[in-house]
């Protein structure tokens, strides 16, 4: 089996609200959708979101990205392929290997004739759980935004805050108080909620202990990201101050990234995102690393399109005893269902599709 043809094209899918974060405003979900095609017939799709304010990449760099290389791949395996993606394109952004990543591993599975879940070790899938994000708005509009949120059956918040450590301090406290998480009652507490924190590197050392201060009555979760990414040694000191884990995300990118701040326990836990890294490749090798070194990890995502969450969907039902959050909840935004999702979204439950 050899790849025979790589083609891009550029989809957008319109989100039901605005997604606001303390980086960045989106109206819809836009991405690259990369189709590889192989001299027997078989077809592989990846997908990459423009999200420049993290990974620096649009949609044109990414399109340009992939037809510069593209033809490095002709008539290679699929395996091949993959060493050389890894090992040649260093030009390329992680969105944009992340793509063809996935579509190559993709080749590999239906080479096996195995769904992809299975492919990466999975022996049955299982019933995964995506928190859902509230998006960065008013005390009001945020609190509101929680309140439909958990009637929906979505318990699992992820609550964006931004600079403003007054309007984040009282957030958390209006959304921690109205839905407190008892994790032994939680099916006798349909109000019960677990609260995530993403300052989105808004904060300064000094602001997230006087958060971190103001907020322990709440139970929270994580606090992801407080922050400036290169910021390593402000993370550490708030990963030793505070009492909640403390979620590293756009600290790491690669797997050099990822064992730098497990090597020097600069957090509790790392967010790991296909678009950050890479691919699904990269993904098992840190998901890998942390298996054996007992460290917990978020399977994250960029505001994506349906084919790079299911790449992601279907890595987190074989690494469940790593993963301890998922934050793919992008298809819960879409306006409109997306049928090329291979799995089932009810509340925060996902099921592959039968
Ligand atoms: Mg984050």
């Amino acid at each position: 089996m050899k790849i025979v043809k790589i083609e891009t094209e550029i989809e957008y899918i319109e989100l039901k609200t605005p997604f606001v974060t303390a980086l960045r405003t989106a109206w819809h979900v836009e991405f690259v959708r990369v189709h590889v095609a192989c001299d027997n017939g078989f077809v592989a799709i990846g997908e990459a979101p423009a999200t420049k304010a993290i990974t620096g990449e649009d949609l044109e760099t990414i399109t340009e990205a992939i037809a510069q290389y593209k033809s490095t791949f002709y008539f290679h395996m699929p395996k091949d392929a993959l060493k050389i993606l890894h090992a040649q394109c260093e030009k390329m952004g992680s969105s944009a290997k992340a793509a063809l990543d996935m579509a190559f591993v993709s080749l590999l599975a239906q080479e096996k004739n195995l769904p992809l879940y299975q492919y990466l070790g999975a022996k049955e899938a299982t019933t995964l759980q995506t928190d859902v994000t509230i998006s960065l708005n008013t005390p009001d509009a945020m609190f509101e935004e929680a309140v439909l949120a958990c009637g929906n059956g979505l318990s699992i918040l992820k609550v964006k805050l931004g600079a403003d450590i007054g309007h984040a301090i009282e957030v958390t406290q209006r959304i921690a108080k109205a839905f407190p998480h008892v994790p032994e009652r939680s099916d006798k507490c349909p109000r019960g909620a677990k609260v995530i924190i993403d300052a989105n590197q808004s904060w300064s050392v000094q602001s997230c202990k006087h958060f971190i201060d103001e907020t322990k009555n709440c139970k929270l979760e994580l606090i992801e990201q407080p922050v400036k990414a290169e910021d390593l040694e402000g993370l550490k000191t708030l990963t030793e101050y505070s009492g909640v884990p403390i979620l590293a995300d756009e600290a790491l990118f690669s797997f050099e990234d990822a064992k730098k701040v497990i090597e020097t326990q600069s957090a509790d836990m790392i967010n790991i995102k296909l678009m950050k890294c890479g691919g699904v490749t990269k993904a098992v090798e840190i998901l890998e690393y942390c298996r054996e070194k007992g460290v917990a990890c978020m399977l994250g995502s960029m505001l994506e399109g349906p084919h790079s969450i299911n790449a992601a969907l279907h890595l987190a039902m074989a690494y469940g005893d790593v993963l301890k959050y998922l934050d793919l909840d992008s298809p819960l935004l879409y306006k409109e269902h997306s049928d090329a999702l291979d799995f089932e979204f009810v509340g925060c439950n996902i099921t592959l599709k039968v």
